[in-house]
């Protein structure tokens, strides 16, 4: 098991069985109090589409900008938060949140989509089909410049239940995007089933791709079964020009990495747009 990190007196990682009760409750205080004090702050990263080197929309990626630990990325507290449930109250919150940025964005003439990670627990109830649908009207966005991010694991606890409240999402208008696509079971099922609209290949596969072998032969016939099925795909973790080069020669329609940027905030995200030749 990974070593919990220890700081000021407190366990802080992803491995809930191990430590004491009294641990959750303090680290689940301050998940709260960082929700109350706007310690949580979505990073955007880049999807550029290859073919015309725009850039077409951005993932939202959390962090949280504790006053003593500094910038914590979300490997080290959203596995927690979705194992003690938290997450039922981040989820909603940062739907909000990006939804007002978003429509901000439209009205000022931009045309991205920007997507959001879903749990699990945000898929076995209704509040998460309620909220998009009351918040999209709310602000006036066109539903379509939303895009919800599912790994194949969020559907494993009870697809049917899952896979019903996805549905209704879709039939709202927002579009859906199998995450990690390739690393967990089951993905063909659910591509089957599910009205996605895009494939995140994981970035696994497209790790050193360039060197030929397995993950090429992977990429290539994801990037085959997305053309005959009419989905996006977008290739992760995106680091060097071979990487690049390979995913424009086979024809990728999107990436995303640190080749392209890094997850930023906000107005450095648009900054960074704005700076784009
Ligand atoms: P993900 O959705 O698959 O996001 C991609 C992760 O890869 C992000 O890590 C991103 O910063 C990182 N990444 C992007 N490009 C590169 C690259 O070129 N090289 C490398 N090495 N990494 C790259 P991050 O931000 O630490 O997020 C990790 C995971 O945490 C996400 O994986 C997602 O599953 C989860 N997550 C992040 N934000 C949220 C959220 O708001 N809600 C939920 N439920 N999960 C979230
Ligand atoms: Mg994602
Ligand atoms: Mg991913
Ligand atoms: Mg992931």
């Amino acid at each position: 098991a990974l070593a919990s990190r220890r700081h000021n007196g407190f366990a802080f990682g992803s491995e809930v069985a191990d430590q004491p009760r009294h641990e959750h409750l303090t680290l689940i205080g301050d998940m709260r109090t960082a929700m109350a004090e706007n310690e949580f702050v979505p990073f955007f990263q880049p999807k550029l589409e290859l073919v015309s080197g725009q850039i077409v929309g951005a993932e939202a990626l959390l962090r949280w900008q504790h006053p003593t630990r500094g910038l914590v990325p979300p490997g080290t507290f959203i596995p927690f938060a979705e194992q003690t449930g938290f997450i039922r109250e981040i989820t909603p919150w940062l739907l909000a949140t990006i939804i007002q940025q978003s429509a901000e964005w439209h009205r000022a003439g931009l045309s991205l989509v920007t997507s959001i990670n879903i749990s699990t627990l945000d898929l076995t109830g209704r509040q998460l089909v309620i909220e998009t649908g009351r918040l999209l009207r709310e602000h006036g966005l066109p539903p379509d410049l939303i895009c919800l991010e599912i790994t194949e694991s969020a559907l494993m606890d009870d697809p049917e239940v899952a896979l019903r409240h996805l549905g209704e999402l879709a039939a709202l208008g927002v579009k859906l995007s199998i995450d990690d696509y390739g690393s967990g079971q089951a993905s063909l099922g659910y591509v089957q089933r599910l009205p996605v609209h895009e494939l995140k290949i994981d970035r696994a596969f497209v790790d050193k791709v360039d060197c030929r072998g397995k993950s090429a032969a992977i990429i290539r016939s994801t990037i085959l079964l997305c053309e005959e099925l009419g989905l996006s795909v977008v290739a992760e973790g995106v680091e060097t020009d071979a990487e690049l080069d390979w995913l424009k020669r086979n024809r990728c329609g999107l990436v995303q990495g640190y080749r392209i940027a890094k997850p930023m905030p906000a107005a450095m995200f648009r900054q960074w747009l704005a700076d784009r030749p």
